[in-house]
């Protein structure tokens, strides 16, 4: 029951910190049981109850066969839970400040504060025209594009989605809230510091130890993140 009040929180943190709006999704996976995953039921993320939440396999089919009406974009979730066991927590975003950093042909997005050392050189970018080979919606509707998704991401803590968002992906859901969250806030900084001419970014060692001070520290920005939204009217 931890797992599923964490997935109705996260939908409200991310909702509240401007990371989703009426669409994207959150999920996490118990690790008594990899082979499915909890996440909502098709709803805006601050909608999200417990009795929204809903049980997936790795290929996206609801276990228990109920009927629900289902995130299009859940075959990112099952893909990705397929192809890296270490991760338990999963958030898919159209992250505002994050998107120009997708379409840039002359800006690479990189960890340019110590909050944000997971993002690391960003390298991974998933371009669905790639796989596809002809125009499309720009939505990962079905297992293969998402396997193509999980590809791109490799072993990355995120991947950039042309034209449409980011992925990014934890140990747990608070994690995955957690570096969603920050990468938002990195992108914002990022923007700035471009406008202003020639900036630093972290270097690789830098932002490994960086995520990994910060990977001890998600509790205490998760507390703080939970009690703004249980306040609010
Ligand atoms: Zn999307």
């Amino acid at each position: 029951m931890e797992l599923h009040q964490d997935v109705v929180m996260a939908n409200h943190i991310l909702f509240q910190e401007g990371v989703l709006d009426g669409f994207g999704h959150v999920s996490g996976r118990d690790p008594a049981t990899p082979g499915q995953f909890i996440i909502s039921r098709s709803l805006a993320p601050a909608q999200v109850s417990l009795d929204d939440l809903v049980t997936l396999d790795l290929e996206g089919h609801e276990i228990d066969g109920s009927g629900s009406h289902l995130y299009l974009e859940r075959f990112i979730h099952a893909a990705i839970y397929q192809e890296r066991s270490d991760v338990y927590g999963i958030v898919h975003s159209h992250s505002p400040a994050v998107l120009p950093f997708t379409i840039s042909k002359s800006q690479r997005f990189a960890a340019v504060t110590h909050m944000a050392g997971f993002i690391g050189r960003c390298t991974a970018v998933y371009d669905a025209a790639v796989f596809e080979g002809c125009d499309c919606d720009m939505l990962v509707r079905n297992l293969k594009m998402g396997q193509d998704l999980a590809a791109s991401l490799g072993r990355q803590a995120l991947v950039l989605m042309r034209g449409h968002g980011i992925t990014v992906v934890g140990r747990d859901v608070r994690q995955a809230v957690f570096r969603a969250v920050y990468a938002e806030q990195n992108a914002k900084v990022q923007m700035t510091a471009i406008t202003m001419g020639e900036y630093t970014a972290l270097t690789e060692g830098e932002a490994a130890l960086a995520d990994e001070t910060n990977s001890g520290q998600v509790d205490r920005a998760w507390n703080l993140w939970a009690g703004r939204t249980r306040q609010r009217p």
